[in-house]
């Protein structure tokens, strides 16, 4: 546990890693994602990034932040990709369930206890149905009536990006299910062999998450001090393991596309949080496979010219290639002759563009 998640867990609340918001990357970030997301109106957005005030940690937060600035000082991604594993193992099927806070512990040892399904990550759910089946219980409640109501849109998006996950990983959809009643007893099979397992001790925990933290290609993911690894690294996991599935599948995440001329400026390049856009020579590289659609480099384009494209391939996002989204060109300027170098979806140099743009905006 690091010190933002020591700090959640002694006040009862989610840890915040405020240097990883991409608020705190420009002002011109427009995620809200947390905030949209918060049952109890939590959160606050300031200029400094993300603030928690009183919390039920119900984790929707950190699963709809996409850069886990946000995160459960306790049931961190490791822990629920570490803890579901080790009920697969034993049962061949792992169950979540919405649970009051604290009354985990009436459950059987083959179920995961959740505040809210929604605060379950994608990638852990994904990653566990490569393994065996996922079985998801509201134990017969409407999310309607709970009072963390928005959690069952979150959670209903989560499941159809999850199945839409599965289905190009090439998995049968049935390794996803949803009960809406009692929670999934334990398959009968291994019912005798799971009865009286102990509930998880604190031991067992803290090796579950040691084990869970030690995913391979953590760290590929992202060099850059402070982002975060783990989420991403969990699918990377899951895409080297599916080598074998058919890899034209579109990946259900969108792509970046250059809508408009790009100068080069580096803006982008320079904040992405994942490093997934660089700026070489006189080309603009974008990398699916570390891009977390946070959507900040997407804000700060000062000329509108980065959009989100269309679903990239499951080759695509799990490889490592880099492909160019934008080339500069020497071009000549159509207002005042000056060579310049950009894309060639202009005829307007940098600073006949702004100029064009004031003089636009003085006639408006
Ligand atoms: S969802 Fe994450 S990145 Fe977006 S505003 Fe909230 S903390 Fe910042
Ligand atoms: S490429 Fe854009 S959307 Fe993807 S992680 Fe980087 S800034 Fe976010």
């Amino acid at each position: 546990m690091d010190v933002a998640g020591l700090t959640g867990f002694l006040l009862g609340k989610v840890g915040v890693h405020a240097e990883r918001c991409v608020r705190r990357f420009s002002p011109r970030a427009t995620c809200r994602r947390c905030l949209e997301a918060c049952p109890v109106d939590a959160v606050k957005l300031t200029g400094e990034g993300v603030k928690i005030g009183e919390c039920n940690r119900c984790g929707l937060c950190t699963a709809v932040c996409p850069t886990e600035a946000l995160q459960d000082p306790e049931r961190t991604p490791a822990f629920f990709l570490a803890r579901g594993r080790e009920i697969l193992q034993t049962y061949g099927q792992v169950g979540f369930v919405c649970f009051p806070r604290g009354k985990e512990a009436r459950m059987g040892s083959h179920l995961i206890g959740v505040t809210c399904l929604g605060g379950i990550p994608v990638e852990v759910v994904v990653a566990l149905a490569t393994e065996g089946k996922v079985v998801f219980s509201r134990q017969g409640q409407e999310c309607t009536s709970c009072p963390l109501a928005r959690g069952g849109e979150i959670w209903e998006e989560l499941l159809a990006l999850a199945r839409q996950m599965i289905a190009c990983l090439g998995l049968p959809e049935d390794r996803i299910t949803f009960l809406n009643e009692a929670p999934p007893a334990a398959p009968a099979e291994y019912r005798r062999e799971g009865e009286g397992r102990a509930a998880m001790g604190r031991r067992e925990f803290f090796a579950a998450l040691v084990r869970g933290l030690g995913l391979k290609g953590a760290s590929q993911v992202s060099d850059r001090p402070g982002m975060p690894a783990s989420r991403r690294a969990i699918l990377q996991e899951v895409w080297s393991t599916r080598a074998s599935a058919e890899k034209k599948e579109l990946w259900p995440q969108p792509g970046l596309k250059l809508a408009g001329p790009c100068y080069l400026c580096n803006i982008c390049s320079r904040l992405c949080p994942q490093e997934a856009l660089v700026l070489k020579g006189d080309e603009l590289l974008f990398q699916p496979s570390l891009c977390t659609a946070c959507g900040l480099c997407i804000d700060v384009c000062l000329h509108g010219s980065l959009a989100w494209g269309e679903k990239v391939s499951l080759k695509e996002v799990s490889s490592a290639e880099r492909k160019r989204l934008a080339t500069a060109v020497t071009l000549q300027c159509s207002r005042c002759g000056q060579e310049f170098r950009a894309s060639p979806q202009t005829d307007l140099c940098l600073r006949c563009r702004f100029s064009a743009a004031q003089e636009g905006l003085k006639a408006n």
